[in-house]
């Protein structure tokens, strides 16, 4: 049955399409247009859409109509199990108007209804107490889209392991919801392993400014000392003593020698020459020999991706712990062959900037790119920049950090609720935070962690509804990206530094891929530029969830004030020089009191 067969001629719901609101809002259009026009013309579409333009809406809109016509089905991949919920909300108030066959994919474990901690157990080999036929659950999960926890209490009833049935309902599915891992993973997709025509799927790819290095990651593993002797000690795996001493002593040379880079033969050719086989064989003997032994998945995952991408990936020793890394440092491989055998993909972000980036990062061909403004005033967002202090490196010192705290003093003085400061790293913020704490804010100093768990993120947000707090946090941590601040939650945000990725050597090596691939000038912006502008443009928006919302973002070095920097922001993120903080800021709240 075709999706919109349910609706009578000319009604409002059809000049809607599936559009699950009774209304597109403004903004929302072109994006919808764009979306519609793409995605049925088999072109991929890449989207910088902020918050607030309804992107999921949007995007399963446009992706159930394409695939409904032939049969398809669209997926729907997010990188956190948390964003799938809005998701499925958005298919639940979609299949009022239409039939919509969607399931909510999650990781086994995850779904497991005998698990009580650690892995699942039949993924350790013990005997499942769910593991039977789903006979006729899967059905019954694609009468109507089911959150995850509401597909599990179904098969709770049905007597079925939940994950075993939502695999085969993904086969009769028009829509699946599920995670970047079950397409970007270095194991089969998941069209592979539900033998389903990659040519029919339309990928929806959410928080895409993710997927590059969730690519990469997936990618990237380890060969330990430590995994090598737990894969040694499995009775499984006795069969392979001689195999694994020998990666034991190539491990341990290549790291007591401590060689640079390591060419892929470097394990290839003494295990083909001693064993017969390279890693991948090697991989897959011991992966069918370890059948439920979970001691033997990091030496197997690590065997995998070895040879997997011989140009896009470098092999180094590290000690402690002893170690060769297999670092993917290029997504093209990676993300490339998946959005040319898919129909095609729409890619979306509130921080998807500047599109074409990603277009080229990822290889998607012939892609349209896209940017939307925030559907929010622009009036509601003072950005200012201020001179006289920064993050760069050779210019920290205490005075830098008394100079940046003082700063933050200021807009504490100003803001009339919370204050969150963003550094570029923990050590920044820890340092600042000295200088901050003699200071007369009037108001609690929280401090995030990089140890805080989910529990201790929603205390701070819990403490923070006084309205007199200033959070301290990093822009690699869970506070500027993840955790979702409620609408008014924040008065202003300072955003202290340029958040550039510090040198290291795999940075040296990927931009050294970069140059080669894209040419010197797009590899500066790339790896450098458009990196540090998204964390900043991520932690700013944490200040605007709702149209009401009204915030001053401080961006807290000089750099913001070249112009070069500046033009590297979207069009919408106007950046004015602030040569007295506490007058502009003054002014603006004033503004905001008086609207
Ligand atoms: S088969 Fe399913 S329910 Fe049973 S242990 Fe495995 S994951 Fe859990």
């Amino acid at each position: 049955m075709r999706l919109m067969d349910q609706c009578h001629d000319n009604c409002r719901t059809c000049d809607l399409g599936l559009f699950p609101h009774d209304s597109v809002r403004e903004g929302q259009e072109e994006f919808l247009e764009d979306a519609r026009m793409c995605l049925g013309q088999r072109t991929h579409l890449l989207a910088h859409a902020p918050t607030g333009l309804g992107k999921t809406a949007v995007a399963l809109t446009a992706a159930l109509e394409a695939v409904s016509p032939y049969g398809g089905r669209a997926l729907f991949l997010t990188p956190r199990q948390s964003q799938h919920a809005i998701a499925v909300s958005t298919l639940k108030a979609m299949s009022v108007k239409a039939d919509v066959r969607a399931v909510d994919l999650i990781g086994r474990d995850d779904m497991c209804l005998a698990k009580r901690s650690g892995p699942a157990p039949c993924s350790l080999g013990r005997e499942c107490y769910f593991d039977q036929d789903p006979g006729g659950t899967p059905d019954r999960l694609l009468e109507r889209p089911l959150h995850a926890q509401e597909a599990m209490a179904l098969c709770l009833k049905d007597g079925v392991c939940p994950h075993r049935a939502a695999l085969e309902a993904v086969k009769h599915a028009s829509v699946v919801v599920a995670d970047y891992n079950q397409m970007f993973s270095r194991t089969a997709d998941i069209l592979e392993r539900s033998q389903l025509d990659p040519s029919s799927t339309i990928l929806v790819i959410d928080e895409a400014h993710n997927l590059p290095a969730r690519a990469m990651d997936n990618h990237s593993a380890a060969l330990t000392l430590d995994g090598i002797d737990a894969a040694i000690a499995s009775p499984k795996l006795r069969h392979f003593g001689e195999d694994l001493g020998l990666l034991r002593s190539l491990v341990a040379k290549a790291v007591s020698s401590r060689s640079g880079l390591l060419a892929s033969d470097y394990v290839d050719r003494p295990l083909k020459r001693e064993c017969g086989v390279d890693a991948s064989g090697l991989a897959e003997e011991m992966e069918e020999a370890s059948k439920g032994d979970s001691s033997a998945w990091p030496v197997i995952g690590a065997l995998r991706v070895w040879g997997l991408h011989p140009e896009s990936a470098v092999r180094f020793a590290e000690s402690g712990p002893e170690r060769i890394v297999i670092r993917c440092i290029d997504p093209l491989p990676v993300v490339s062959p998946v959005l040319s055998k898919v129909a095609c993909a729409l890619l979306m972000s509130g921080t998807l900037h500047p599109p074409e980036m990603y277009a080229d990062l990822l290889g998607a061909e012939g892609a349209v790119c896209r940017r939307y403004s925030s559907p929010y005033p622009t009036e509601n967002r003072e950005v200012l920049a201020v001179g006289g202090v920064s993050s760069r490196f050779r210019q920290r010192s205490p005075a830098m950090y008394k100079a940046l705290a003082s700063r933050i003093s200021e807009i504490c003085r100003s803001a009339p609720g919370n204050v969150a400061a963003f550094f570029p790293s923990y050590d920044l913020m820890e340092r600042t935070r000295e200088e901050v704490a003699p200071m007369p804010l009037g108001r609690t100093v929280i401090c995030d962690r990089r140890d805080f768990g989910k529990n201790e993120r929603d205390a701070v947000l819990h403490r923070m509804e006084s309205g007199r707090c200033l959070l301290m946090s990093s822009m690699n941590g869970s506070f500027s990206e993840g955790v979702d601040f409620c609408s008014g939650l924040l008065s202003a945000v300072a955003i202290v530094g340029l958040p550039v990725p510090p040198p290291s050597r795999d940075r040296d090596l990927a931009m050294r891929r970069m140059e080669g691939r894209l040419g010197k000038r797009k590899a500066e912006h790339y790896m450098t530029t458009y990196p540090a502008v998204a964390k900043a443009l991520q932690a700013a928006g944490r200040a605007i969830r709702g149209p009401e919302d009204r915030a001053a973002i401080v961006l807290l070095d000089d750099r913001y004030l070249m112009p070069g920097l500046r033009a590297a922001f979207p069009d919408d993120f106007r950046i004015s020089r602030c040569d007295d903080l506490t007058a502009s800021l003054d002014a603006f709240f004033a503004r905001r009191r008086e609207g």
